[in-house]
């Protein structure tokens, strides 16, 4: 009878080990996350469970967790709001405001990593912003939806769960800041929003995702090359704001009436997405160069949205003082030149943070 009691009893604790809610990761310590919420639609509401129309903000940081209680297997999560816009009104401040957060909350010993709902317009600046900004191992996650929570098959749910999958395992450990959408984990420097609705929106033009996230089930295949977070000189933590670049488009007979606005307008650098290898009109190019001679420093993109953008392919870069943004899109290359200029204006030290990062 006792042996019976005895057998019982034991078959009870592993059952109960088993099923308990609180998941430990593969060192049997508890993850702790913090889920850091910005806005975007993840966090919106439709009229309609078959229209895009929908508000944004609707959706608070524990309700979206609280709608996907199996997040509670994979880690312990405490949420907190640091904006709550549609991504189209990201800012410089909230950059800095996030910036600042994530590091302060990985220096502690009890955060284990970082997840940030985001919008997907800009999630791309935001990660890349980060990833040259945020200083250290542990995994930042960013994730999103294209359909509101109120939305047929609508994505956030898994999103979210896959990213909190990936931002709790061990692997994404020294990866740089990631973003998981669609199953998929790319690394920040390289994904771009390329569709405007599809929920497969996300890609890097380049090469491809570093890994793959099915139901919170996670495997990497590849990493970044180009330094990020503890390899990264930049530090916008005593900042209040970053130098004003602004972006001019490339296309046929494209004049000097814009680059000529932002000289005007004094701004400190200027992205230019050319045409194919970062090609211009003869104008446009001599508006560049003229910016160029007056101390704004001259990045050149390119409007195809991949491929590298080589050093005086068609025209001699070092007679207009132009940098190359290697393969980072313009919008990326905004980025870098941002924090690029709160450390130097030499342009040759600019050159080489284009090809390091
Ligand atoms: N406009 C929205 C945003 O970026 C789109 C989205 O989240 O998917 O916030």
């Amino acid at each position: 009878m006792k042996k019976t009691i005895l057998v019982l009893m034991m078959f009870t604790l592993i059952l109960s080990l088993f099923s308990s809610e609180s998941v430990e990761n593969e060192t049997n310590e508890r993850v702790n996350l913090v889920v850091l919420t910005t806005g975007g639609t993840i966090a919106g509401k439709g009229t309609s469970e078959t229209g895009s129309a929908y508000i944004a903000g609707k959706v608070s940081g524990n309700d979206l967790i609280e709608a996907v209680p199996e997040l509670g297997h994979i880690a312990q999560i405490t949420v907190e709001e640091i904006s709550n816009v549609p991504s189209q009104d990201m800012s410089i401040d909230i950059w800095l405001k996030l910036a600042k957060r994530i590091n302060e909350l990985l220096n502690q010993d009890h955060c284990d990593g970082i997840v940030i709902t985001h919008g997907t317009d800009t999630m791309e600046e935001t990660a890349y912003f980060l990833n040259l900004t945020v200083h250290s191992n542990k995994p930042v996650v960013l994730t999103g939806s294209m359909r509101p929570s109120t939305s047929i098959s609508a994505d956030g749910d898994i999103n979210l769960y896959n990213a909190v999958a990936v931002a709790a395992s061990k692997a994404s450990f020294g990866r740089g800041v990631l973003i998981v959408m669609n199953d998929a984990i790319y690394a920040a420097r390289d994904a771009t929003k390329f569709n405007t609705t599809n929920v497969d929106t996300f890609k890097n033009l380049n090469g491809g995702p570093v890994g793959y996230a099915h139901y919170g089930c996670i495997s990497f295949y590849s990493s970044t090359e180009k330094a990020h977070t503890v390899d990264s000189v930049f530090d916008t933590s005593d900042l209040l704001q970053l130098p004003r670049i602004e972006i001019i488009y490339g296309y046929a007979d494209s004049g000097s009436l814009f680059v000529n606005a932002a000289i005007e307008a004094g701004v400190d650098g200027l992205i230019f997405a050319g045409v194919g290898d970062g090609n211009g009109t003869i104008e446009t190019l001599e508006a560049l160069t003229s910016a160029a001679k007056k101390d704004i420093t001259v990045v050149i993109s390119s409007r195809t949205g991949s491929g590298m953008v080589y050093r005086n392919s068609e025209y001699d870069f070092d007679t207009y003082r132009f940098i190359s943004a290697n393969n980072l899109n313009a919008q990326k290359a905004r980025i870098l030149l941002m924090l690029s200029l709160t450390k130097t204006k030499d342009s040759h030290t600019i050159q080489q943070y284009f090809d390091h990062y």
